[in-house]
């Protein structure tokens, strides 16, 4: 997929904000805590079977001051925030963690690893796509590792993805996620594999269950 041009972030005060609300972070890890999830504009990996397509040009969002951003989430009771996408490694994301962190939350990232790092998070949910690959840096970062599983030969690319995780991270958990319309045909698999292999987790999209955001 094409690379965007992004207008003019000056070093990321401003960020093309597709949408901010408070919810239940349904996947992985951190499944079932309350979370403010910050969702950036923007993602040129392109997954066929991606639940938030509508975010990935980034042009139609607007960039937004973080001052803004923030002031969202410390209005809500949120102890921990989500920073989504699109991709938010897209863009300089140490402003705005800096000032999440002086309000005293706990930042949560979800990313392809596709692009530079950039931020300071207390956990770093790394879900890598076959289109772009994550760059090295992110294996050694990730807390988590969360494999969508659309088809059984993604059983192949998880492994690949743990084993670079591995001689690098000794702290990451690994999980595997049915893609969601594909739930019903490949979950009985993903549970066998489970089984079979107890180093891996199954990640389910609980907010999807719930009906929520
Ligand atoms: S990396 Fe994420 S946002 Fe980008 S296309 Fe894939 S699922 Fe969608």
């Amino acid at each position: 997929m094409e690379k965007r041009v992004y207008p003019s972030l000056e070093g990321g005060r401003l960020l093309p904000l597709v949408e901010s609300f408070y919810t239940i972070q349904g996947e992985g890890f951190h499944s079932g805590k309350a979370a403010f999830f910050i969702r950036l504009g923007g993602c040129d990996v392109g997954c066929s079977w991606c639940d938030s397509k509508e975010s990935w040009n980034p042009d139609r969002f607007p960039p937004v001051e973080i001052e803004k951003i923030v002031a969202d989430a410390v209005a809500c009771e949120a102890k921990s925030i989500v920073i989504t996408g699109g991709e938010p490694m897209n863009y300089p994301l140490d402003k705005l963690c800096l000032m999440l962190k002086g309000y005293g939350l706990e930042i949560f990232l979800e990313t392809s690893g596709s692009s530079p790092f950039s931020g300071c998070f207390d956990w770093i949910c790394l879900s890598p796509k076959r289109k772009k690959p994550p760059l090295e840096e992110f294996y050694a970062k990730a807390d988590e590792l969360k494999v969508i599983v659309e088809e059984p030969s993604d059983f192949e690319w998880a492994e690949k993805n743990r084993e670079a995780v591995l001689k690098v991270n000794e702290k990451c958990l690994f999980y595997l996620q049915p893609e969601w319309s594909r739930m019903k045909q490949i979950s009985p698999a993903i549970v066998e594999y489970v089984k079979k292999h107890p180093e891996w987790n199954v990640s389910v999209q609980a907010h999807k269950f719930l009906r929520i955001p």
